[in-house]
C-alpha cells in the first residue's frame, strides 16, 4: 500500500493539509452558493430574447424589434483601480466582501504575504469604485477591475505584496489589453472621498508599465500654462480643485499633499500633461 511506504510525519502532514483545505472550502460554501446563484440569474438575463428591460421608451412596439447578430463578444475591463483595504488582515477583508450588508467587493485581494485571492470573474462588475469620475467615465465599476491591497493605510506595502500585485497586473494588462495610463488609484477617481492607496509605490509600478510617471529631467512650464486644464486632461475631476490637486500630489508627489501646486509640483504636472495628451 502506498501509505505504508510514506514516512509517518509526511502522512500526518498530508491528513492535516486535507483537513485544512476542506475547512477553508466549507467556510465559504454558503457564500460561494450565493455567488453561483447570482451568476445564474445574469446568465438567464443574457439568454433572454429579446433582452428584458431594453425596450426603447419613446417608440411603439411596431417601431422596434430584436434580431440577434451572430458576431459578438463579452465586454472587457479597460481600467485597473488599486485600493488599500484599511483593514488589518486578509480574512477581515474577505469577510467584508462576503457579507451582503456591506455591499462592497473587489475582483482581487492581495495579502501582505503575497497571496492573491480572486473574488469575482473579471467580466463581472464589482462594487469597489463607488461614486467617482476619471475623464468622462462616471461608472468606473463597469469599466474597471478592482484590486484591494491588504494594508491599514499607515504602513508600508511589503515587497511580497508588490511583487504579487505586479504579477497580477501583468496578467490583466495582457489579458484585457489595458492601456498603460489606465492603472490608477481609488483616490485618483474619487478625490473628495478617498485617500487610498496611501504612500503607494506608483513609480515602481510605472517602471514596469503599469501607470505613467514623470521624467527625471523636467522643463519649466510657460507662464500661461493652465494647471486646471492639465489636471482635467490627465483625468482628474476638477469640480473641487483643491481635492483634485491633493489627489494628484498623493499619486505623483507624495512628500506633500497640501491642496496647492508649488512651482516644483507644476513642473511634474506640465511633464505628465504631455504624456496624457
Ligand atoms: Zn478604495
Amino acid at each position: 500500500m502506498l501509505v505504508k511506504n510514506l514516512p509517518l510525519k509526511a502522512f500526518l502532514f498530508g491528513i492535516a493539509a486535507i483537513t485544512f483545505s476542506a475547512c477553508s472550502t466549507s467556510k465559504y460554501a454558503a457564500t460561494n452558493k450565493v455567488y453561483k446563484e447570482k451568476v445564474k440569474t445574469f446568465a438567464t438575463d443574457m439568454r433572454t430574447m429579446p433582452p428584458a428591460n431594453q425596450r426603447i421608451d419613446s417608440l411603439s412596439e411596431a417601431q422596434q424589434s430584436f434580431i440577434g447578430t451572430v458576431n459578438f463578444g463579452i465586454r472587457k475591463p479597460n481600467y485597473v483601480i488599486i485600493h488599500h483595504t484599511a483593514q488589518n488582515s486578509l480574512d477581515q477583508t474577505i469577510k467584508t466582501f462576503t457579507l451582503t450588508r456591506t455591499q462592497v467587493s473587489s475582483h482581487y485581494v492581495v495579502s501582505r504575504d503575497g497571496r492573491v485571492v480572486q473574488m469575482l470573474n473579471d467580466y463581472l462588475r464589482a462594487n469597489h469604485a463607488g461614486i467617482g469620475r476619471w475623464g468622462n467615465d462616471t461608472d468606473l465599476n463597469s469599466s474597471s477591475i478592482g484590486i484591494e491591497l491588504d494594508n491599514n493605510g499607515n504602513e508600508p506595502f511589503s515587497d511580497a505584496q508588490i511583487n504579487s500585485l505586479c504579477a497580477l497586473l501583468g496578467t490583466l494588462k495582457k489579458r484585457h489589453n489595458i492601456p498603460t495610463p489606465n492603472f490608477i488609484g481609488h483616490a485618483d477617481i474619487a478625490p473628495t472621498r478617498k485617500p487610498d492607496p496611501n504612500n503607494f509605490p506608483w513609480k515602481v509600478l510605472a517602471k514596469k508599465g503599469y501607470g505613467l510617471w514623470y521624467d527625471d529631467v523636467l522643463m519649466m512650464p510657460p507662464v500661461d500654462f493652465n494647471a486646471e486644464v492639465a489636471l482635467r486632461i490627465i483625468g482628474y475631476d476638477i469640480r473641487n480643485l483643491g481635492a483634485a490637486i491633493t489627489a494628484f500630489k498623493r499619486h505623483f508627489v507624495q512628500t506633500d499633499i497640501t491642496p496647492k501646486l508649488t512651482p516644483a509640483d507644476k513642473l511634474i504636472l506640465y511633464n505628465l500633461y504631455f504624456k496624457y495628451l
